[in-house]
């Protein structure tokens, strides 16, 4: 037989069977393909609100710890604000107190009343010492610290750090030994005052903790590439030592040895923080070696520019009286009771002659009518403060302008600036003494007038 053979009915039914499963099967399989699309669609929907939920999360955290930055920093500065206020205003009633000690010392006093003295002015020394610390820590936190940059004699700042110990170190009756090497250069540039405070704290630390042996300053100067100079220095000192463990705190705030050292030693622990700060600012840096027994090197670095020539102006002539200082007509305003009488009997014993006014709008009616050579300006008074009236007699026709003293318990770089800007010529920081006041008045006579 040929042709096609007619299908038989049992393949026909085979293969419809077969069709129907293939096609069941096929809907089964597009129905688990849209279940399985419907679930990755809810799926990525949750996971889209997921992370939109995070992100929001994520916003809103980053803004709460934004916000708890900003308080912390405005708590900081807050702080440092009302340490550098508390100090500043502790600084008015000590240059009473030091003030009249000190004029207490040139009346006749019996041994015990000058021992008594002896007291108060080593108390008030401390206090203002510690102020001064408080003070400056508060600007470094603040991040206020302003370096004052002029020309100096390196040996004779080196020299006048020795001097200041010479004191103490007679006292414990240990060595002392400042080694400046010979190729000292003669002038730099840098904050000669930040320099020997680091100096100074370290030194008398050396002395506090030190009493048998001695104490040696090594200072060696090299120059930079730059063309700057690095002075190296260490202090050397045969004390008690420093625990291995609590030397890496040393250069923190409040970081005494052991609360004990307090008790015996006195001190707040900030000094040596402000000297790594101060190391810091100007380029260099601070470290410590100690054998617990034995002794203690302190070792730091700063950076100066290479100073100019002449750093000292020529004396001018003039009517000289004891001590170098001409007389001259001087207007004292200050409207502190206490500190007035002090600053009029310390200008009195330096032979001037002086008025006293009470607050800038006085002073400012008395020199238009009373030639003065030098006025002393309280700068915070009621009425007109300092500034105000020195704005206002730099703008009077005077036939010579005197020359303006800001008195100042304020020790903020800023603070002064604004008394030069406003045209006084020079500042005075409370607490101040006869040799502060006479050291400000020789200058005027040194110098021409601005
Ligand atoms: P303080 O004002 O308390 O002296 P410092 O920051 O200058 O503050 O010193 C912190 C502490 O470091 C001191 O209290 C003392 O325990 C220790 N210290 C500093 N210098 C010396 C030293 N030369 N020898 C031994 N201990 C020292």
């Amino acid at each position: 037989m040929s042709g096609v053979e007619p299908q038989s009915p049992d393949l026909i039914q085979r293969l419809t069977r077969r069709l129907e499963r293939e096609r069941a099967a096929r809907q089964e399989a597009e129905r688990l393909l849209e279940e399985k699309a419907v679930d990755l669609y809810r799926s990525n929907t949750a996971l889209r609100q997921l992370a939109d939920s995070l992100e929001q999360e994520v916003a809103t955290r980053t803004s709460e710890l934004q916000r708890a930055l900003e308080q912390a920093r405005l708590a900081t500065n807050a702080k440092s604000e009302f340490l550098a206020v508390v100090s500043h205003e502790i600084r008015t009633p000590m240059n009473g107190i030091m003030g009249m000690a000190q004029l207490l010392e040139f009346t006749e006093l019996d041994e015990t009343q000058r021992e008594h003295l002896a007291l108060i002015r080593k108390s008030s020394d401390d206090l203002l010492g510690l102020i001064n610390d408080i003070l400056d820590f508060s600007k470094i936190e603040a991040g206020r610290l302003d370096l004052d940059f002029h020309d100096f004699d390196t040996r004779d700042e080196l020299n006048a750090v020795a001097r200041l110990f010479g004191p103490a170190i007679s006292r414990k009756n240990i060595r002392f030994a400042m080694l400046l090497p010979e190729d000292t250069p003669a002038v730099l540039r840098g904050d000669s005052a930040r320099m020997r405070q680091i100096f100074a704290n370290l030194i008398s630390n050396a002395i506090k903790f030190t009493d048998s042996g001695g104490i040696r300053v090594e200072v060696r100067f090299s120059d930079q590439s730059d063309g700057r100079v690095r002075l190296n220095c260490a202090v050397i000192d045969s004390g008690i030592g420093i625990p291995k463990e609590r030397r890496d705190r040393l250069f923190k705030a409040f970081s005494q040895v052991d609360a004990s050292t307090t008790r015996h030693y006195g001190g707040t622990g900030l000094g040596l923080a402000i000297c790594a700060q101060l190391c810091k600012a100007m380029g260099g840096g601070i470290s410590v070696e100690s054998v617990m027994g034995h002794g203690s090197t302190f070792r730091f670095s700063l950076v100066f520019e290479r100073g100019g020539m002449a750093i000292r102006p020529a004396p001018k002539s003039g009517v000289v009286l004891e001590g170098g200082l001409p007389s001259m007509r001087v207007l004292l305003v200050e409207d502190h009771a206490v500190n007035r009488t002090l600053a009029l009997a310390l200008l009195e014993k330096l032979g001037q002659q002086v008025e006293v006014a009470e607050n800038g709008r006085q002073a400012v009616d008395q020199v238009q009518t009373q030639a003065y050579d030098v006025i002393i300006m309280d700068v915070q008074m009621p009425v007109l403060d300092g500034i105000a009236a020195t704005l206002e007699i730099r703008n009077l026709a005077l036939p010579s302008q005197p020359h303006i003293i800001a008195l100042t318990a304020n020790a903020y770089a800023r603070d002064r600036e604004l008394c030069i800007d406003a045209g006084m010529n020079d500042f005075l920081s409370k607490p101040f003494g006869l040799q502060e006041l006479r050291e400000k008045l020789q200058r005027v006579s040194g110098g021409p007038l601005a």
